[in-house]
């Protein structure tokens, strides 16, 4: 195994101010990318070396598409041709010390100029420690690859066995959180046990199959408008979903979930799709920390410092028109990304910095074949066939990369036209921690 001390983080001296992005996703990529032609060493360091498109994570996780078509590798985004003094390094950071202005690596500690924290968020399950070892996520590209894996196993399993209880836990699918993740979800898994799972398994009855949607409050995609949510809900019933509202999950051993009031679903799959909490990076005093994200004034300035910021879904900036701060979705931290690039320019040449103004593009959510919702506007708002398109227009146009945008349409082309979707692979099968059985059971197919 390689050493961690003998790699450095290899980055040049500079007599230019060296801004150091932590994230590259949403805001940190457009950060780095409208810094390009200005005075500045941009150091972007990131745990995973690609930028993820999260909005279609469930797709993957779902078999409708293969993880390359969601990522794009960051080097390809910022080669030294087209990004002249620009470094990335695959790294997680650890912490910062901001006396010394440094940040802290594995491999080593670098020194900035400007830090800009763009972390985003990760999974929050409210300390439920049962639940976070238990249940899947749906945050990342491993964590959809599990989860696919988990999803075509229990499927195989449930055509191999007799006894109708087992068989039933492998056919019963529990979503926690009515919100666009679990929703999405829920709607594909749904499709696929209309469209796909009866013909590739021909001797399992998936009229048995459940799918149960859990959502903690009086209504499915609560940030959306009631409208929307009233219509997704019809959508998730015609769809045969369960839907349980008001609605707690309290414990979950990995076989069964228990939910308030005491009912029991046995199930081998509990998807954690019900909060969020900022991925915060240790070093920061805690009067600037406020519900897991970080204070920020208008210009994206974290509380008492000038020369650090934080932006996208880390970042709490309250104002008046938004005084739990911006939705936890892309457009914030995109618009903030580039806003800051501005900012920092304006910074550096003796310019007053530019406060931001979220511009709210409307809220979209899918839930299946022709169906979705759309908040265009306070006022306006569409379902079924048209949100659908816009949706999967808004999704292309957003999606970065050529070669993902066609890859992503043609998928999805094939599969408007033949209910087909070429993904069911078990590439890498899905082993719960401590599940010796299970181990036992999938070393037999391994080859030397
Ligand atoms: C499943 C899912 C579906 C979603 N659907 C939608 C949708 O339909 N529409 C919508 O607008 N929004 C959606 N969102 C929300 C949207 O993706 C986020 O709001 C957006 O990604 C926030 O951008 P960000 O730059 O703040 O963080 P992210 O895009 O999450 O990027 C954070 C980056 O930081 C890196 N990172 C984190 N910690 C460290 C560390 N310690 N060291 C190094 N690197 C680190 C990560 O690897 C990542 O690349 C969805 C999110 C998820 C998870």
């Amino acid at each position: 195994m390689l050493d961690p001390t003998t790699l450095t983080l290899n980055i040049p001296h500079t007599t230019k101010p060296r801004v150091v992005i932590i994230g590259g996703g949403f805001g940190g990529l457009n950060l780095a990318k409208n810094l390009k032609g200005k005075d500045f060493q941009v150091v972007l360091l990131d745990r995973q070396n690609y930028h993820g498109f999260w909005p279609l994570l469930y797709q993957v996780a779902t078999a409708g598409l293969e993880p390359d078509a969601i990522a794009e590798p960051l080097r390809k985004m910022f080669g030294s041709d087209k990004f002249e003094d620009f470094y990335f390094r695959l790294v997680k950071v650890n912490g910062v010390n901001t006396a010394e202005k440094t940040v802290h690596t594995i491999i080593g500690d670098l020194a900035y100029d400007y830090l800009v924290i763009a972390t985003g968020t990760k999974s929050n399950y409210f300390g439920n420690e049962q639940i976070k070892k238990n249940a899947f996520p749906l945050k990342q590209i491993p964590h959809a690859l599990n989860l696919r894996s988990q999803l075509l196993q229990c499927f195989e399993q449930a055509s191999m066995t007799q006894d109708p209880v087992l068989q039933q836990s492998l056919l019963n699918f529990v979503i926690v959180g009515g919100g666009p993740t679990g929703v999405e979800t829920a709607g594909a898994l749904a499709e696929m046990r209309k469209h796909i799972l009866p013909s590739d398994y021909p001797g399992v009855d998936f009229s048995k199959m459940n799918i149960y949607l859990i959502e903690g409050m009086d209504r499915v995609l609560p940030p959306m408008s009631p409208q929307s949510s009233a219509k997704t809900l019809k959508y998730l019933q015609e769809l045969s979903i369960h839907v349980k509202l008001n609605m707690l999950v309290e414990t979950y051993d990995g076989q069964v979930a228990k939910l308030k009031g005491g009912q029991l679903i046995k199930t081998q799959t509990l998807v954690w799709a019900a909060g969020v909490q900022g991925a915060l990076i240790e070093g920061f005093p805690t009067k600037t920390i406020e519900r897991g994200r970080i204070l920020v004034n208008p210009y994206n300035q974290v509380m008492d410092f000038d020369n650090i910021f934080a932006i996208g879904d880390i970042a709490l900036m309250k104002t008046e028109k938004w005084p739990n701060g911006h939705p936890g979705v892309a457009q914030p931290a995109i618009q903030q990304g580039k806003l800051l690039a501005k900012n920092l320019h304006r910074l550096v040449t003796g310019q007053n910095l530019e406060p931001f103004t979220y511009h709210d593009k409307g809220s979209l959510a899918i839930i299946g074949r022709n169906r979705a919702v759309a908040d265009l506007s306070k006022k306006m708002q569409v379902g079924g066939f048209l949100a659908w398109v816009i949706w999967l227009l808004v999704h292309l146009m957003y999606l970065i990369g050529f070669r993902n945008k066609l890859v992503v349409l043609s998928n999805w082309v094939y599969k408007f036209f033949t209910y087909q979707s070429g993904t069911r692979l078990i590439i890498r099968p899905f082993v719960r921690k401590g599940d010796l059985v299970k181990r036992r059971f999938l070393s037999k197919y391994e080859t030397e």
